[in-house]
């Protein structure tokens, strides 16, 4: 499984936070996003993907 890190609202740590139970969702048509809950706090967190990006981390996932 892939490592996917995200910025936390909650934990406001500058290097990010990795998200877990990562999936990948489309927020509006071609608009990808990685959604998941911080492993610290499990505070829910977006990463906006490009759709290079997003295409990677569904296989992986
Ligand atoms: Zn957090």
């Amino acid at each position: 499984m892939e490592k996917v890190m995200g910025y936390c609202v909650k934990c406001r740590d500058k290097a990010g936070r990795e998200m877990k139970g990562v999936s990948v969702v489309e927020i509006k048509p071609g608009r990808f996003a990685a959604k998941g809950t911080c492993t610290v706090c499990e505070t829910g967190m977006y990463k906006i993907l490009s759709k290079d990006n997003a295409d990677k981390l569904k296989k992986a996932i």
